[in-house]
């Protein structure tokens, strides 16, 4: 489900560069018809109405990671409001969406069979530990 969405943005924003660019999310989430800004007083990301606040990341890859889960959030939430009993499900959803996004399906998978998760980290621009929770969705999980 979360895989389809994310092939659905990957063929309407296509992207031909790894790891994939800042700029290239943040264009998505503006497309989207949200704004952007940084704050230093804050420690996640959140969303206020069409506005996406993000604190300072320490690393690039941290960066990454996070704009691709919110774009998760708004590409496959949109505007609706969610309840509370739906958070947690919204979030592994979000979570899932930033791995296949920064991952893309069929390349990652490619790349699993000759590659380690440090050379994944570094083509990818991913942390090794969603390195490793992006192999736990793949079909065939032969990592050991
Ligand atoms: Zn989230």
């Amino acid at each position: 489900m979360t895989q389809r969405h994310v092939i659905k943005t990957l063929n309407k924003y296509p992207i031909h560069s790894l790891p994939i660019p800042i700029h290239a999310i943040e264009e998505i989430i503006a497309d989207n018809g949200y704004s952007l800004s940084c704050c230093d007083g804050i420690c996640k990301p959140c969303i206020y109405q069409f506005e996406l606040i993000l604190p300072k990341f320490k690393t690039t890859s941290d960066c990454r990671y996070a704009l691709a889960h919110e774009l998760g959030h708004i590409s496959v939430h949109g505007r609706e409001k969610s309840t509370i009993d739906t958070i947690s499900k919204h979030e592994a959803i979000a979570d899932a969406f930033a791995l296949y996004f920064t991952m893309p399906p069929y390349l990652f998978e490619k790349d699993i069979k000759r590659m380690n998760e440090w050379d994944l980290a570094e083509k990818y621009g991913m942390p090794v530990e969603q390195v490793i929770n992006r192999m736990k969705l793949c079909d065939h999980y032969q990592y050991q």
